[in-house]
């Protein structure tokens, strides 16, 4: 039997999956006990599970089915490229035209003169090739101490050993030894939760100063590069306050930092411009991206860099670095089709100025919920920080956490995927979402809400 056209009941699917499927970031013997809810099939903004739920996704998959789930054309693009090349390598001096095509695309697409693709299969493994990209084009220059990445806490930057190590995700550090050497942390940005008497703005420039403390600490002849995603999203959609980024620019620029922007969530129109960059006006010399690029039909994410730095190392000799799916055909050619759809069908005007508004409008209103103590939104991503003291801006401190799981059930329950981050709860909805569709979801947050108070 051919399990994936005809497949056994649900009960049945959830004891093999229990059995032999490791899930990423899950408890395992709980997934067990409980089953995990199994994905059949998808549509829009709409997910099928194989008892026949009808699911609005809030959450575009992990933040990346920008254009929404369903497009034939972007099936057949991947059919006609898997029959005509559907794997060649990049490697010693070959190239194939998806590769090509896609690269000349990104370099008109990304901003200033990030004009150099180099491809990975996914975000991750982009940070890892940003850690050796910076440290090798600081060695090419003749300053190889200059190794240090700043990064910061609560940031999200993938999950191998580099790109975990950026992160600054507690939990994550806590298994498998890391932070591997010569990555270091500041505070983030998160005005509601660690901004105390302060004003947002007076925040914003306090924690943006605090990458010039540790540049000054660590000696500028050892700090590489500054990284940060333009609003963090996995540690909870925390935007920024506005004082927040012309601060880091002006430090990056002051002390020869290079810049990273992670943009594997923010970019590719979420945030209402093609890129948080552009958004916040941040000029990075490279920029990581990965979900929104292929809209999560293949696996895709590439480090745009600079002239610069491309140059430099493009100078230097070998590489030494590269991934046997660095720019896999048939991802390159998904990722196209994705791009042209994502124009043509006009997705980010539509988060920057036809549905975005209207979602803001409706977001915003959830801070007058008695549960509710802040409600953050950026074009299509958002949050709401739950409290017990809104005044206050407290956390459920003894049980936090428990409160984000059990309004995320109650979502479930109605049929809305929203994600919990500690008592934050969050979207990232696909980009083609309507006035309609908004309204269906507010529907099922807010009673999520109520009855998690
Ligand atoms: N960087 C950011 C900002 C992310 O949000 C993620 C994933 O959520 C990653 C990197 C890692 O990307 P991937 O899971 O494709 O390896």
């Amino acid at each position: 039997m051919n399990m994936i056209t005809n497949h056994p009941p649900t009960a049945e699917l959830q004891a093999i999956d229990a059995a032999h499927h490791m899930h990423p970031f899950t408890a395992g013997a709980e997934l067990a006990q409980k089953g995990a809810r199994i994905i059949k099939s998808a549509k829009g903004l709409t997910l099928t599970d194989t008892e026949g739920h009808q699911i609005l996704d809030a959450m575009a998959g992990l933040w990346c089915v920008n254009i929404g789930y369903g497009w034939d054309s972007i099936a057949d693009v991947a059919a006609r490229q898997m029959k005509e090349l559907p794997y060649y390598n990049t490697f010693f001096q070959t190239s194939h035209v998806p590769v090509i095509a896609l690269s000349q695309k990104l370099a008109e697409m990304a901003p200033g003169d990030l004009n150099h693709v180099f491809y990975a299969s996914g975000g991750s493994d982009a940070n890892d090739t940003n850690v050796r990209l910076v440290r090798h084009y600081w060695a090419a220059k003749g300053k190889p101490e200059k190794k240090v990445i700043i990064s910061r806490e609560n940031a999200y930057h993938g999950s191998t050993m580099a790109g975990a190590s950026l992160g600054g995700m507690q939990p994550m550090h806590a298994q498998g030894g890391l932070p591997i050497a010569d990555i270091v942390h500041i505070g983030q940005p998160n005005w509601y939760a660690e901004g105390g008497e302060m004003t947002p703005e007076e925040f914003g420039l306090a924690r943006a100063r605090e990458l010039e403390a540790k540049i000054a600490e660590l000696g500028e002849d050892k700090v590489a590069a500054f990284i940060a995603e333009p609003i963090q999203g996995a540690g909870g959609v925390i935007i920024p306050p506005a004082t927040y980024w012309p601060e880091i620019q002006r430090i990056c620029d002051a002390h020869e930092i290079l810049l990273i922007a992670d943009e594997v969530i923010c970019g590719f129109g979420r945030t209402g411009k093609m890129f948080g960059s552009e958004t916040y006006d941040i000029r990075p010399h490279i920029m990581t991206v990965a979900k929104g690029l292929s809209s999560g039909y293949a696996p895709i994410g590439a480090s745009i860099v600079c002239d610069e730095v491309a140059n430099t190392v493009a100078e230097a000799g070998d590489f030494n670095h590269g991934y046997t799916y660095s720019g896999h055909p048939v991802s390159c050619a998904v990722a196209l089709e994705n791009l042209r759809i994502l124009e043509e069908e006009q997705m980010v005007e539509n988060v920057a100025s036809v549905t975005g508004p209207y979602l803001k409008e409706k977001w915003e209103q959830l801070a007058d919920h008695p549960l509710i103590g802040e409600a953050q939104i950026q074009g299509f991503m958002a949050s709401v920080a739950m409290t017990p003291d809104k005044a206050a801006r407290a956390p459920f401190a003894a049980d936090k956490g428990t409160v984000g799981l059990i309004c995320r059930g109650h979502c479930f329950d109605n049929n809305l995927i929203m994600r919990h981050v500690g008592d934050r709860m969050i979207i990232a909805p696909p980009l083609l979402m309507t006035r309609a569709d908004v309204d269906s979801l507010m529907d099922r947050a807010v009673k999520a809400l109520d009855l998690t108070l």
